[in-house]
């Protein structure tokens, strides 16, 4: 276990200089092969409420303007969202510590979303209807198959975005057969655009509800992954949208849980690396919007009124992205982010250490530069403990 202090100020990264007056010091602890900050810590840098600790539970504030975390789950709601973290909340002498790269990918975005330098200007929803032709998606006898689905979704939300003012483009409009490099790629024509894919979900008949992906952070694993592997260190094209990735899916997603309206129905904000999000280039999701494999959710996403509510959804929680980037927090009730703009002239300095088991002996410096947020996020190579 190591701790060190690093400072940054506005222009640039102040590492073992003096700090300059206004700066903000982090107190990074190494456990478990990568960085923590206290949550402590956290909540007096964003002004949250000092955590509040009642067993495993962790709060700071409550409801919709608020955090609540579980020390060794990788799970935390902000703001009244379900996020699957990068790695689980640690403890460290009694202290409850959220992984940096969490505090990164995760907080930094839905906490201040004005302060992502990207995407703003946005006027195109590319919707991509997964599925088509031969790949028919997933099936079973409770439900319109997932490439109908889709579709169906896809059309409904077309004409929504339209009237709100949006250039709305397809991957598909018919029944047909598209490649997920193709269908990522269609995104790339336009530069201020996003984009939206739409898929239904498959499991054990008793699995159910809506859950919102967000490419994985280089350096995390996905979700359904238990650790992490080589692989999880590259970056690809979509991380460069880490920051409005995670806001995006984000604003859907809560707006498509209060759809479904159960909690127990609301599978999260989570994390994977499909084809169509580390290839776009633009800010990008994939909504599960419920399970083809179960019958009661079978029923509700094969009638045409849910269709059209989903689509009304979607289209809600789009608009909520855009007032997010380009206004900060609404403070209407319900609204999902709390922010700091007193810390406006704060950045967070941020130094990566890598587990040193997925460092090969010998290995090359593995650095990786996102801009997803305005934080400066460098991966240097730690050549220690070997
Ligand atoms: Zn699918």
């Amino acid at each position: 276990m190591w701790v060190t202090t690093l400072q940054a100020a506005v222009a640039g990264l102040y590492l073992g200089a003096v700090p300059a007056p206004g700066t903000w010091n982090w107190n990074l602890f190494e456990l478990e092969g990568r960085d923590y900050v206290s949550v402590d810590q956290v909540a007096e840098f964003y002004r949250l409420p000092q955590p509040a600790r009642s067993g495993d539970s962790v709060k700071l504030g409550t409801g919709d303007k608020g955090v609540e975390l579980w020390v060794s789950r990788k799970e935390a709601v902000v703001n009244g969202v379900r996020f699957s973290l990068c790695f689980p909340v640690t403890e460290h002498r009694g202290q409850p510590m959220l992984s940096r790269k969490d505090l990164v990918k995760v907080f930094e975005p839905l906490m201040r979303p004005e302060r992502i330098p990207f995407g703003k200007a946005f006027k195109t929803v590319v919707i991509d209807a997964g599925h088509g032709g031969g790949d028919r998606g997933a099936r079973s006898r409770w439900s319109t198959e997932e490439a109908q689905l889709t579709l169906s979704v896809a059309k409904r939300l077309r004409p929504l975005l339209e009237a709100a003012g949006f250039k709305v483009v397809m991957t598909r409009i018919r029944d047909e057969f598209k490649e997920l490099a193709d269908r990522a790629a269609v995104a790339e024509n336009y530069e201020n655009s996003i984009f939206v894919s739409l898929h239904f979900n498959s499991g054990d008949s008793a699995a159910r509800g809506v859950e919102t992906y967000a490419l994985a952070p280089a350096g995390s694993p996905s979700t359904a992954s238990e650790r992490l592997r080589m692989s999880d260190f590259q970056s690809f094209a979509g991380n460069a949208n880490d920051g409005n990735n995670v806001l995006l899916a984000a604003a859907v997603h809560r707006r498509m849980s209060q759809l479904w309206g159960n909690a127990k129905l609301d599978r999260g904000v989570k994390r994977a690396r499909f084809v169509v999000l580390y290839q776009c280039k633009r800010p990008s999701i994939l909504i599960e919007g419920g399970f083809v494999s179960n019958p009661e959710d079978g029923k509700l996403i094969s009638n045409p009124d849910f269709q059209l509510r989903m689509a009304e959804h979607i289209k809600l929680g789009i608009l909520d992205y855009q007032s997010l980037l380009n206004e900060g927090v609404q403070y209407e009730p319900g609204m999902m982010i709390v922010m700091n703009r007193e810390a406006e002239a704060v950045e967070v300095p941020m130094v990566e250490t890598s587990p040193t088991a997925m460092i090969p002996r010998g290995g090359l410096p593995i650095t990786t530069v996102a801009i997803g947020t305005n934080i400066l996020d460098v991966t240097p190579f730690r050549p220690v403990d070997f």
